[in-house]
């Protein structure tokens, strides 16, 4: 349920992490504003952005992170990650490289995250089901071992994007509340 209303319960901030290139960026244009931009950025430096959700009727900002690229150069810092609540961890599943990086992914985030954090592995770009390279199986296996949430997710049309949030600010206010 959207909501307009300037009354919030609790901001909720997130952040999104992964390799370069698997579609962070369009994940959260996807879910804050609906949209898929064909070529877009390179804005260099920490940016968000919003939404405001309900959830068991309070009313949730959520604050999405975006790295802007920093990851490329491996100087996502701890300031990013200072009083996250959840984290969309994204791969891409046409690229078995950005699978692989997960694990330093979830170690990055337990070095620096609140310990309480709730983590989402995000295997997007499902829409490219010919080039798939990470079977299902393999992510939900890691998932459910590491004891993160877990969802394939196409930012391109835009399936699961919206379910892969909700699920995670709700968990969140599962926590917290
Ligand atoms: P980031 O570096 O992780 O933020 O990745 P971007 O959001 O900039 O996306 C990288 C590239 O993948 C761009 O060319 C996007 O158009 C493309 N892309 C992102 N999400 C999807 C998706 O769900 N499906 C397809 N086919 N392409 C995508």
């Amino acid at each position: 349920v959207e909501n307009q209303q300037e009354k919030i319960d609790y901001v909720f901030k997130v952040v999104v992490i992964g390799d370069s290139a698997v579609g962070k960026t369009q994940i959260l244009s996807r879910f804050t504003k609906n949209e898929f931009c064909f070529d877009s950025k390179s804005t260099i430096g920490v940016e968000f952005q919003t939404r405001s959700v309900t959830i068991k009727t309070k009313v949730i900002k959520a604050q999405i992170w975006d790295t802007a690229g920093q990851e490329r150069y491996r100087a996502v810092t701890s300031a990013y990650y200072r009083g996250a609540l959840g984290a969309m961890l994204v791969y891409d599943i046409t690229k078995r490289q950005s699978f692989d990086h997960v694990a330093r992914w979830v170690e990055e985030l337990r070095a620096h995250a609140d310990n309480s954090i709730v983590i989402m592995l995000v295997g997007n770009k499902a829409d490219l089901l010919d080039h798939r390279a990470v079977p299902t199986e393999d992510a939900l296996e890691f998932a459910e071992d590491q004891g993160l949430f877990f969802a394939e997710t196409s930012a391109l049309s835009g399936d699961n994007v919206d379910k892969a949030f909700f699920k995670l600010l709700e968990e969140i206010y599962g926590v917290l509340c």
